[in-house]
C-alpha cells in the first residue's frame, strides 16, 4: 500500500510517499512559492535530492500535479502511475472539539474543518486548499484528515479548562486544545513497543522539543494534559514564542510602548522565546555556540528552556501519580545530548537516572537511562508523516 502524505501551507506544500506497513519512504519533496512563481524539490528513495526547479504553480493544484508528474516520471519516478497511490493523508492543524481522531474526508468533514478556521485562521484555510487541490487532481482517491489536536481530545476538563468566565468555553470554545498530537501519539506508540508493554499499561511523558515545543502526559495511551493551549503559543519558551506568561504583562507593555494587540501578539510569537532572551538566534545550535564563546544571555535562554521542560516533567508525573518513561523527540530532543542531560538530571528523587554514555546518541531509538533507573528515559525520533500514513491506511482499509 502507498499513501501520499500532504502538509499544505499557504504558499508551500510538503509531501511524502510512504508504505505505512513497512515504513519505507519512497519519495519526498517540497513545493514552495505557490501563488508567486513556484519552486519544486524532489527526492526519490536512495537517490540524491534533485536541485529545486522552477515549475509554474499559480495554485496548489499545479503543485499537486507537479508532485504527480515527479512520482510517475520515467527516470526519477517511484511509481508507474497515479493508480498506485491508494490513499492521501492530509495534515490538518485544528480539529477543535469536532474531531478526536483521524477521519475519512467527506463534504461534512470539509465543512467541520472550515468551521474550525476561527481557531486556526492561518493554518486551516491552507490545509483545506491542499485537500481541495488533491481532490481536483486525484478524483476518486480516498483522503483522510489527520489533526494535530485530535490526540489531546482525551484530556479531562480539569486539564483543558481555563479559569475564565465559563461562557468563553461554552459559547466561544476557549479551552486548551494542544498541538503536536500526531508526534506525541507516534512516539508514545513506539515507547510502548520499545518497552515491550501495552500502551494501556504505561504512564509516559513525551517531550517534543524543537523550534516549537510541547510536553504531553500520556496515561494508558491517552493524552491527559499537554503544555500548548488554545494556540501553540503556550507552554515552555520556544524558538521565538514566549510560552506561558502572566497576562498582566500585556497591559503593562502595550500601554508603555503604545502597542496594538496584534503588535503585542507578534512580539510574543515572533520575537520572544530563546531568540528574545538571547538576542542571538532561535536555533539551539547557535545558542550553544554563542554560550561557548562567552555569551551569557544565550546560556540563560537555554537554561530557561531546559528548566521549563524539567518543571513540566515533575508536574505531569504528579498529575498522573507516577511515570514509567520520559521520551525525548524532535530537533532538540533527538540531537542535543547536553540538553537532554540538563533536563533529566536532578530528577533522581523521582526515579530518573541518566546514563551519560548511552545518552551520547542522536537521531535513533535508544534507552538513555541507567539500567537501574526506575523511570526509563527514551530517545525516539518522531515521524509525523509515518503516523499520518498509518492512520490513513487504517481508515481506508
Ligand atoms: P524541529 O523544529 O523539530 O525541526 O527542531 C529544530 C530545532 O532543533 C532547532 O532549534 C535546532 O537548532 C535544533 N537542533 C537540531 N540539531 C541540534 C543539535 N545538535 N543540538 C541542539 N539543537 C539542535
Amino acid at each position: 500500500m502507498n499513501v501520499l502524505v500532504i502538509n499544505a501551507g499557504s504558499s508551500s506544500l510538503k509531501y511524502q510517499l510512504l508504505n505505512p506497513e513497512s515504513g519505507v519512504l519512497l519519495a519526498k519533496g517540497l513545493c514552495e512559492r505557490i501563488g508567486i512563481d513556484g519552486k519544486f524539490t524532489y527526492k526519490a528513495d536512495g537517490k540524491a535530492t534533485k536541485d529545486a526547479v522552477d515549475v509554474s504553480m499559480p495554485t496548489h493544484a499545479e503543485a499537486i500535479q507537479a508532485v504527480m508528474d515527479a512520482l510517475t516520471d520515467s527516470e526519477n519516478g517511484v511509481i508507474g502511475s497515479m493508480k498506485e497511490i491508494d490513499a492521501v493523508g492530509h495534515r490538518v492543524v485544528h480539529g477543535g472539539e469536532a474531531f478526536n481522531k483521524s477521519v475519512l474526508i467527506t463534504d461534512d468533514v470539509l465543512q467541520a474543518i472550515e468551521d474550525c478556521i476561527p481557531l486556526a485562521p492561518l493554518h486551516n484555510p491552507a490545509n483545506l486548499t491542499g485537500i481541495r487541490a488533491c481532490q481536483k487532481v486525484m478524483p476518486g482517491v480516498p483522503m483522510v484528515a489527520v489533526f494535530d489536536t485530535a490526540f489531546h481530545q482525551t484530556m479531562p476538563a480539569r486539564a483543558y479548562m481555563y479559569a475564565l468566565p465559563y461562557e468563553y468555553y461554552e459559547k466561544d470554545k476557549v479551552r486548551r486544545y494542544g498541538f503536536h498530537g500526531t508526534s506525541h501519539k507516534y512516539v508514545a506508540g513506539r515507547a510502548a513497543a520499545m518497552l515491550g508493554k501495552k500502551p494501556e499499561e504505561l504512564k509516559l511523558i513525551s517531550c517534543h522539543l524543537g523550534n516549537g515545543s510541547s510536553v504531553t502526559a500520556v496515561d494508558g495511551g491517552k493524552s491527559v494534559d499537554t503544555s500548548m493551549g488554545f494556540t501553540p503559543l503556550a507552554g515552555v519558551p520556544m524558538g521565538t514564542r514566549s510560552g506561558d506568561l502572566d497576562a498582566g504583562i500585556l497591559q503593562y507593555v502595550m500601554n508603555k510602548y503604545n502597542l496594538s494587540i496584534d503588535e503585542m501578539l507578534n512580539v510574543l510569537n515572533k520575537k520572544s522565546g530563546v531568540q528574545g532572551v538571547s538576542g542571538v538566534s532561535s536555533d539551539f545550535r547557535d545558542l550553544s555556540d554563542a554560550f561557548e564563546k562567552g555569551n551569557e544571555r544565550a546560556g540563560l535562554a537555554v537554561d530557561m528552556f531546559n528548566y521549563g521542560v524539567k518543571k513540566l516533567i515533575g508536574a505531569y508525573a504528579a498529575a498522573m501519580g507516577g511515570v514509567d518513561a520520559v521520551i525525548f523527540t524532535a530537533g532538540v530532543g533527538e540531537n542535543s545530548a547536553a540538553q537532554r542531560m540538563a533536563i533529566a538530571s536532578g530528577l533522581e528523587f523521582m526515579g530518573v537516572k541518566m546514563d551519560a554514555e548511552a545518552n551520547k546518541v542522536r537521531g535513533k531509538e535508544a534507552v538513555i537511562s541507567a539500567a537501574d533507573s526506575r523511570v526509563k528515559v527514551l530517545l525516539i525520533p518522531t515521524n509525523e508523516e509515518l503516523m499520518i500514513a498509518m492512520d490513513t491506511a487504517a481508515i481506508v482499509k
